[in-house]
């Protein structure tokens, strides 16, 4: 699982700002899922290298009431969730009762609170501290999020130390998560509320006769249920949770952002559900870029298929073509939980793009496909340089990461590194997951 960092404090104490700068580090999409998690952002980051969750909250106002209230509902909902509470306070405002408040309310949680003074820009630092400290935390870091000043500081002598992580070791590359061939792919299903999840795992474990093993889950794990499939095995990460456990249906929490970010990052294949009736909505777009930025194998699975007019299947299949293109390295396949039409397909797509995942790949095949992408089509110049490309190695798996090696290989266009996805792509006949490149300067 993932570490969570969860950022609180009153509203305008540079909490976004802070967001935005961890998340910076690595294209993050911010699922903002309205309704669901009012006011709440979470994030990627990458922080020295180390994969985190970053949950940003709307904001403690000290009003126990209405909106306020249910915000900071939410903001303790937050730090329930959290590996790490770094509670954010305003340097030029100096303490506040709010914070002393908020102060209040998070030690009554028993959790470890990091103090974060932000805005320290141009102030003097012992001063302001000073007053500070009167909250007693023990971990107090003084920080300007705008400028990027004691950020470096706090990442290294608070976060990590905090997640247990040596700030002093290598940095390393994120693993592959292949930890356990014998229990197969790890498939995690996801999707909003209602779009027929845990029918969808309820099918896919009954349309075989199925050995299945109950990991006892809580509210803020899914639910790991190992299974085998015409002699193969594999392990379906249940993030709707409802299904039945021992004699009671319990219907627990039934959507967590939270719970989805962490399966998608723990499995080898995402299936996201998307419910037809609904068409293609902005939360599906958020969880989507999500599994995509993680870098996951995926497969697409338009549910309630079933007794639809072909008016209407025409205006989905409209839908997707048009704002799903940013995942078209993925397999689509429409279909019914309710009544397992098309979920052997389903199935299917799911063994192909985990096979992708993991395809062969060695330096010589790839250099080829390298040399004849280039010579189908040159690299544009850059300015007065030429873009050369060299020669291409494997640099690992799940997904397929491929080096590239050459010239001023900075300034490949955008455009051009799509070419060679799909030149790669189609040489290598890898479905259903992305292709990541490295591109290094060689001579
Ligand atoms: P949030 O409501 O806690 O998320 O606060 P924001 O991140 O939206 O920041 C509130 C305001 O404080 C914005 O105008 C920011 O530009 C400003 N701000 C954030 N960090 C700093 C900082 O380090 N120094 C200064 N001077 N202003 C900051
Ligand atoms: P979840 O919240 O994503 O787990 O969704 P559920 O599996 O609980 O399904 C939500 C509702 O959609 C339930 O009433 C299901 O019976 C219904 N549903 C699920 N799959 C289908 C389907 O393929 N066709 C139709 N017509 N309804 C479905």
């Amino acid at each position: 699982m993932l570490p969570v960092i969860a950022l609180v404090g009153r509203p305008n104490v540079g909490k976004s700002t802070l967001f935005n700068r961890f998340t910076r580090t690595r294209d993050a999409l911010v699922a903002d899922l309205p309704g669901l998690t009012r006011d709440r952002q979470y994030g990627h980051a990458l922080l020295q290298n180390n994969p985190f969750i970053i949950i940003d909250t709307g904001g403690i106002t000290g009003g126990e009431v209405g909106v306020d209230g249910l915000m900071a509902e939410q903001s303790m909902q937050a730090v329930r969730e959290a590996d790490i509470t770094l509670f954010i306070v305003n340097a030029r405002e100096g303490l506040t009762p709010v914070d002393e408040a908020i102060a209040t309310q998070l030690r009554a949680e028993n959790k470890t609170i990091h103090l974060v003074v932000n805005k320290v820009d141009g102030l003097d630092q012992n001063t302001v501290l000073a007053d500070f400290y009167r909250l007693g935390f023990d971990s107090v870091s003084a920080i300007a999020a705008a400028h990027g000043r004691g950020v470096g500081k706090l990442i290294d002598n608070v976060i990590l130390p905090a997640a247990n992580i040596d700030p002093d070791l290598e940095e390393t590359e994120t693993v592959d998560s292949e930890d356990d061939p014998e229990k197969g792919p790890k498939l995690a299903i996801i999707g909003r509320p209602n779009v027929g999840k845990s029918t969808l795992v309820n099918r896919m474990l009954g349309e075989e006769r199925v050995v299945v093993y109950d990991m006892p889950g809580t509210t803020r794990d899914s639910i790991y249920i190992e299974m085998e499939r015409r002699n193969k095995q594999y392990t379906l990460i249940d993030t709707a949770g409802v299904r039945k456990r021992g004699k009671v249906h319990e219907a627990v929490e039934k959507f967590s952002v939270l719970k989805t970010l962490q399966a998608i990052n723990d499995a080898n294949v995402v299936i996201m559900i998307f419910d037809a009736r609904e068409g293609i909505t902005e939360q599906d777009l958020n969880l989507l870029g999500f599994a995509i930025d993680a870098g996951r194998s995926l497969v697409l699975g338009v549910n309630k298929w079933d007794n639809m007019s072909e008016d209407k299947r025409e205006a989905v299949k409209e839908a997707i073509a048009r704002r799903l293109h940013f995942a078209d390295f993925a397999r689509i396949k429409f279909i019914s939980a309710l009544h397992g039409t098309n979920v052997g397909h389903l199935w299917e797509a799911v063994d192909e793009a985990y096979a992708s995942a993991r395809v062969k790949m060695t330096s010589s095949k790839l250099t080829r496909v390298l040399e004849m992408a280039v010579a189908k089509h040159q690299p544009p110049a850059s300015g007065r340089f030429k873009i050369k490309l060299r020669y291409a190695h494997p640099g690992g798996h799940n997904p397929p990461r491929i080096v590239v090696h050459g010239n001023q290989t900075k300034s490949l266009p955008k455009s051009y590194v799509r070419y060679l996805e799909k030149s790669f792509r189609e040489a290598l006949k890898v479905v259903g997951t992305p292709i990541k490149f490295e591109l290094k300067e060689s001579k």
